[in-house]
């Protein structure tokens, strides 16, 4: 019954002429790395997002790493976070022998639960890294409460939520360090990537220095004056960065229609409830992440498993960080602390989502979840 009349991958990256053409431009001169697309980079994403400091890295998982780096937290500490989110916003904590401290969801945004965090605050809380999840950014206003009231900083993963904004103000910018990421699935992408920003200065130089193995800055003798690592970005990537930076309003207009369109037609699917979104947020499509109401692991499992079959691709975003077997087994984690998080863990699907999805794919995978959903129960 089940044929496969179209494949429809989970993510696509969209790359033109523009992307093409910077990128070959920097491969006729002799800068491929520190070379003059980083800093045309760094500028044109903090001009963006509205901050005073872009510092361009190889990955998210770097930038966030050197957010943790440059806050001082290190061994000992502790530091509030999401369990259902993509495992490096939980694992950067771990770099630096710091623990992650676990808060439940909110079952609305599936961000950080604020209600719950400051049960959870200890002497040793240093920071609060909140994920901005799907492009929909964390409830920052009650976050930066928290964290005044307390005198602890705040870090913003807003890896999957560039050009989002919360009551008006960017994402990457809502807390004290923010941190995004250009992996091909993301909004914009360098191919590998990732950046921190901030306004504060001698954060960005402690993170200029070390992404370049701890040189000192602005010197010429160029000593390396702490513990660094290469976590450069090439200009090859930036010059890419800067194509789809140029792109981006287009891009996100895009990925807006695209969800526009899924909300559209899942109205006439029983049992799928289309992601939500915050009156004082705008969103930035990272996902397009639905539930099945009322359906167990198993059952979602299956819809995925005959949607792969008809060349739908799904996603499952986010399986919780805490039951992951790394997790479990060096903190002793275990079903049933998170329930929030796991009952979305076990009935989200993300579709495939991307710029250039046409009315014709969606209509197929709608149609393809529909008839799926129908057979199943
Ligand atoms: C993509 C992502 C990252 C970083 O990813 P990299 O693959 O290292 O670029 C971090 N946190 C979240 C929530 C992400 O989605």
């Amino acid at each position: 019954m089940s044929q496969v009349e179209m494949y429809v991958p989970l993510s696509r990256p969209e790359i033109t002429d523009l992307e093409r053409a910077y990128v070959l431009e920097v491969l006729s001169t002799p800068d491929l790395s520190l070379g003059p697309k980083l800093a045309e980079f760094e500028k044109k994403l903090a001009e963006y997002v509205g901050a005073r400091h872009a510092i361009a890295v190889n990955s998210g998982t770097s930038a966030l790493h050197l957010a943790i780096r440059a806050l001082g937290i290190g061994e000992g500490d502790e530091v509030i976070t999401t369990p259902f989110s993509f495992v490096a916003s939980s694992n950067c904590i771990l770099f630096e022998r710091a623990r992650p401290v676990f808060v439940d969801i909110d079952p609305d945004t599936l961000n950080i639960d604020v209600e719950a965090i400051e049960a959870k605050l200890s002497e040793r809380t240093k920071a609060i890294l909140a994920v901005d999840l799907f492009g929909h950014p964390a409830d920052w206003a009650r976050l930066r409460d928290i964290a005044d009231r307390h005198r602890i900083q705040l870090i913003e993963d807003s890896c999957e939520a560039l050009g989002a904004e919360y009551r008006g103000t960017q994402a990457g910018t809502l807390g004290d360090i923010g941190a995004f990421a250009f992996y091909p699935n993301k909004q914009i992408t360098t191919g590998e990537g990732g950046a921190i920003v901030t306004d504060d200065p001698e954060i960005a130089a402690l993170c200029r220095s070390m992404r370049n193995q701890g040189r000192s800055i602005g010197d010429e003798a160029a000593r390396h004056v702490r513990l660094g690592y290469n976590y450069r970005i090439s200009d090859i990537n930036c010059a890419l960065g800067l194509a789809q930076l140029e792109r981006i309003d287009e891009i996100l207009m895009r990925r807006t229609e695209v969800a526009a369109r899924y909300r559209e037609r899942l109205d006439e699917v029983n049992g799928v409830e289309p992601p939500g979104v915050s009156p004082e947020v705008k969103m930035s499509w990272f996902v397009y992440v639905i539930r099945l109401t009322g359906a167990s692991r198993r059952e979602r499992d299956r819809v995925i498993d005959r949607l792969e079959s008809r060349g739908i691709s799904c996603g499952h975003y986010f399986q919780p960080i805490h039951l992951e077997p790394f997790y479990r087994n060096a903190f002793g984690h275990r079903e049933g602390e998170f329930p929030v998080t796991e009952a979305m863990g076990e009935r989200t699907i993300a579709l495939p989502f991307y710029n250039r999805l046409t009315e014709a794919e969606i209509d197929y995978v709608v149609e393809g979840l529909r008839e799926v959903l129908t057979s199943l129960r």
